[in-house]
């Protein structure tokens, strides 16, 4: 007889990581130091495993206003949106994102992960979502939790995504749903293309704007403001754990259909409402990402600086334009080896392996914070460098650069 904790008691992998030394997850961390530095062990280290890309979570104004909330209204709303869950603070966000982003309504989920389950709620029996294969989990659960078929293209191939809509049924309702940037290469959409072919086949668009909003456009705004096409984006989701420095989420675009969300939702309507902290870290954040252009200057310099300083070693960091800077590796036992070297030598960044890549494509992704200083990176880069070297994923000697 079969038991369904069985496959817990087989499960090796977890085991064999430990065991050798090489388990790197659920790291604890004891103390934050400006978010650039963490303590973990007793030991200070530099933090380049975060979506914290403002460097906000750490800034004085955001944590005030947190604090603040808490002492009018508490720690927790403890119920729905729909029910006793909503504050003057979650319609003032709403209302303040809805104008921020261009968009008639804009409608706040208790977290970035519920705010793609929430997707769901407009995709019927008849409809076709055509989704990237490299779209972020929570996009993938959203697309699971709803009535539609799924169609998965191949990574921005937008060839593929065409054959596939040219062979749907003409009269289904139809949706493309893509990470604006993705998350773990930190490569962007094709966004221009994939508006032609909404158009051409008739298709609604919706992009998640999880590591662009904040980061991306003149002012903003996320992808679509970055390749100017806002008004041909349908529907745009983020999240307020990267730039925004808090939890929850938020889905924008026109005013019925953010209307039909928040009424018909499961992850809205049967789950706490966001915390009032957390609004209001959220509610200044987008206060300073307004007034504060230069942060989003600097991030992109940062991730300039790290793509120019990797690639002058001799490292693949891929196609990424983001802060988002993946350091490829290759295979996955050498990429842990490569994780526990930085973590010994005072970087905290993250290893990414099969299923969030593809099999022998294991990665360090590393990812920047408008707050970190030079000589951090500077350490960053000089920490990969000297790792790089002793393990063979980097010639001995720095290539030679003909201009
Ligand atoms: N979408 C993307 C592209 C993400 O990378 C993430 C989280 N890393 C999410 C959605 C979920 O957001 P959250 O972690 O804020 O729940």
């Amino acid at each position: 007889m079969s038991d369904v904790f069985d496959k817990c008691r087989s499960w090796k992998d977890y085991r064999i990581a430990k065991a050798a030394g090489l388990y790197p997850y659920f790291r604890s961390i004891e103390a934050s130091h400006g978010a650039t530095e963490v303590e973990i062990e007793g030991r200070r280290v530099i933090m380049v495993g975060s979506n914290n890309y403002l460097g906000l979570s750490a800034d004085p104004r955001v944590k005030e206003a947190a604090v603040r909330a808490v002492e009018k209204f508490g720690t927790t709303c403890s119920g729905s949106r729909l029910l006793n869950g909503t504050l003057a603070l979650h319609e003032e966000l709403e209302a303040r994102l809805a104008k921020f982003l261009n968009r008639e309504s804009a409608l706040v989920i208790s977290t970035g992960f519920q705010t793609n389950l929430a997707l769901s709620a407009i995709l019927g029996r008849h409809d076709i979502v055509f989704s990237d294969r490299q779209n972020h989990a929570s996009l993938v659960d959203g697309i699971r939790l709803g009535f539609a078929t799924e169609r998965k293209y191949r990574h921005n191939d937008l060839e593929h995504l065409e054959q596939l809509l040219a062979a749907a049924e003409p009269n289904a309702g139809k949706i493309i749903v893509t990470d604006g940037v993705f998350s773990m290469e930190g490569d962007l959409c094709n966004l221009p293309r994939l508006v032609e072919l909404a158009k051409r086949y008739n298709a609604r668009l919706m992009t998640d704007d999880a590591h662009s909003m904040g980061v991306l456009g003149t002012h903003g705004r996320g992808v679509s403001e970055y390749f100017g096409l806002e008004a041909e984006t349908d529907l745009v989701m983020g999240t307020f754990s990267k730039s925004f420095a808090s939890l929850g989420g938020v889905l924008a675009g026109p005013f019925e259909v953010i209307n039909y969300m928040r009424h018909k939702a499961r992850p809205v309507i049967f789950s706490a409402s966001m915390t009032p902290a957390s609004v209001a870290a959220a509610l200044k954040s987008l206060e300073i990402i307004e007034a504060e252009p230069e942060r989003r200057a600097r991030l992109l310099d940062i991730a300039e600086k790290m793509h120019n300083g990797f690639r002058a070693m001799g490292f693949d960091t891929g196609v990424s334009v983001t802060p988002v800077v993946p350091v490829h590796i290759g295979d996955q036992v050498k990429c842990f080896r490569f994780w526990k070297a930085l973590h010994e030598a005072g970087v905290f960044a993250n290893p990414v392996i099969p299923p969030a890549v593809e099999a022998g494509h294991a990665l360090i992704r590393t990812s920047y914070m408008a707050t970190h200083t030079d000589a951090q990176l500077d350490q960053v880069l000089d920490t990969f460098e000297k790792i790089g070297r002793r393990l063979n994923v980097i010639p001995e000697t720095r290539p030679t650069v003909y201009e």
